[in-house]
């Protein structure tokens, strides 16, 4: 086993092996599945990875990462939105627990302003709406919530027991809305059990929103510089570092999907002049369409890391090609990287060397590990709860990605021009010429391309998977979620969650920076983790009782 600490020059450890080592407990079967979403990357000329098995069940028994459909539509996207109603259409306990606990904030306008973050709506149903149906319920929910708050949109949430009892939001929603014009009211067919993981959510929620919300409303933001900012979800106040170097370089966000966000500005997002995307699963669907339909192009950048961040900054101001955005853009970046520079190099001195560990989201495995490089960290495994093959290997595999029964289950919208106001940002010949320069419009060249070679790259990782990753490589730092934490933590290993960001944030933008490369400087120097005795390291035969004295 490697010496705590041991950094990456010095490990000695094959990668191949691991991945033998741990299909070794699986049943033949298992073995032979887990064997193609456990990969050793190799990135040849040309950026060609090997393929990995991505979107596919997770088997049963196997402790999985990963979160419901549900979670992904009303959890991720719709979650940070403040103004739009929500409301769980189930049991109590999705909606409970699916109530702020990404650390998503907001920031009203005014103190008037409409905040229904706080809330956790739910049609609570009980035993008697499972046999009779809840559809009654659920009507008498939105007509009470409409009489307490008065919103301009109510979004419905299907749960699983929703989709096995019959109930037809869609319909409910339509009735409602005839009852109540001023209101849109929409509905989500986001049963958890639709798709294999959360990503199903995220694009039910991009269909939703695209049909219902986006093109509502015709109200541009005054700006000569509009963009949309695709997939980022103000956790620990991400969009607002976001929001203040956008606004320092004279970029007008119109609206961000959906961190810190409100209904009008989804409504009229259509009118913006280009759309960045940072996190490509959950949001890629909604750039594409927007394209197709209004003619706004997009392209893939990342405001996780300092360098990352200047780097997208500038991509976006070679879009828009006007050289007083240009030079505001250069001054921005060499004001903040002044303080970011210092910090990073006294943190760097401690952490050159040490080994990190990221299994979570569908970009975020990616982007951190820019931050952690940028103090010397190497990345030596990484994957995703919930991607598909072209998060790991690039949006060219796309055509290859076989379509299974699973994929049939969630709909494909075919999108159009709009009649009236589709209008290319850009002529052909200046996209090709942003091209020639360098531009990769509606592509993303994935997690693998950019991850060392002889790194192991898994999805849809599993506890067992995690305690063996653990054992063989005792990384610095590992970065999962909440599902993860105390399991690693007993291990000896510092977690830091990537969902939620435990307490702190934000990491995104440059001061985010600062903040990442402070607390990971904490983490991996402490050497509180290594006292750390799993009660099974002491005592590895369980025993329990029942509380019954009856
Ligand atoms: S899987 Fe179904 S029951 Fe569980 S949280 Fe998701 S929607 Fe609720």
């Amino acid at each position: 086993m490697a010496a705590p600490g041991n950094n990456a020059a010095e490990l000695h450890i094959d990668p191949s092996e691991v991945k033998k080592e741990i299909l070794n407990r699986y049943p033949a079967k298992v073995a032979r599945r887990r064997a193609r979403q456990i990969v050793v990357n190799k990135v040849d000329e040309g950026e060609q990875v090997p393929e990995i098995h991505a979107n596919t069940r997770t088997i049963p028994g196997i402790l999985t990462m990963r979160g419901c459909a549900y979670a992904g539509c009303k959890g991720v996207v719709l979650g940070p939105t403040r103004d739009i109603l929500q409301i769980t259409h189930g049991p109590i306990g999705c909606g409970f627990y699916s109530w702020l606990t990404r650390r998503n904030q907001t920031r009203p306008k005014s103190l008037d302003d409409p905040n229904y973050m706080p809330y956790a709506l739910s049609t609570d149903m009980q035993e008697e709406e499972i046999i009779f149906g809840g559809e009654k319920k659920l009507k008498k929910a939105i007509q009470e919530a409409i009489e307490l708050f008065h919103p301009k949109a109510i979004g419905i949430f299907s749960t699983c027991p929703v989709g096995l009892i019959g109930d037809d939001v869609h319909a409910v929603a339509r009735e409602m809305e005839e009852k109540y014009p001023e209101v849109n009211i929409f509905g989500f067919s986001c049963e958890g059990y639709k798709g294999v993981s959360q990503s199903a959510g995220h694009h039910i929620a991009n269909n939703k929103v695209f049909t219902d919300v986006v093109g509502q409303l015709e109200a541009p933001k005054e700006g000569s510089f509009r963009l949309n900012l695709l997939g980022e979800y103000n956790i620990g106040g991400d969009a607002f570092e976001i929001e203040r170097i956008t606004e320092a370089c004279g970029l007008t966000v119109h609206s961000t999907f959906s961190g810190n966000s409100e209904y009008d500005e989804f409504a009229s997002a259509h009118t913006a002049d280009l759309n960045v995307v940072m996190c490509h699963r959950s949001i890629n669907y909604m750039a594409e369409m927007m394209e197709k339909r209004y003619g706004i192009p997009w392209f893939k950048i990342n405001f996780v890391g300092a360098r990352a961040t200047a780097k997208s900054l500038r991509k976006i101001a070679a879009y828009f090609g006007d050289a007083t955005l240009t030079e505001k853009v250069e001054k921005v970046i060499a004001e903040e990287m002044a303080p970011v520079e210092k910090v990073r190099q006294e943190v760097e001195a401690r952490c050159r060397g040490k080994l990190a560990m990221l299994f979570v989201g569908g970009s975020r495995a990616h982007h951190y590990q820019e931050l952690f490089e940028e103090i010397g960290m190497k990345t030596i495994s990484a994957g995703y709860e919930f991607a598909h093959r072209d998060d790991y290997e690039g949006r060219k595999v796309i055509p290859t990605i076989t379509v299974d029964a699973d994929t049939r289950n969630i709909e494909e919208l075919t999108v159009g021009p709009d009649g009236t106001r589709f209008r290319p940002r850009k002529g052909a010949a200046e996209i090709e010429r942003l091209r020639q320069e360098g531009f990769r419009f509606n592509d993303y060249e994935g997690l693998m391309p950019q991850m060392a070679d002889n790194s192991l790259v898994i999805d849809d990782l599993n506890h067992y998977e995690t305690e063996v990753l653990i054992e063989k490589y005792k990384p610095d730092i590992f970065c999962a979620g909440i599902k993860e934490k105390y399991v690693i933590q007993k291990g000896g290993i510092p977690l830091k969650q990537l969902h939620s960001y435990d307490y702190s944030g934000p990491y995104a933008g440059f001061r985010g920076a600062i903040n990442f490369y402070r607390e990971i400087d904490r983490l991996v120097n402490s050497k509180v983790f290594r006292f750390v005795k799993a009660p099974w390291q002491e005592n590895p035969e369980l025993a329990g009782s029942y509380g019954w004295n009856g």
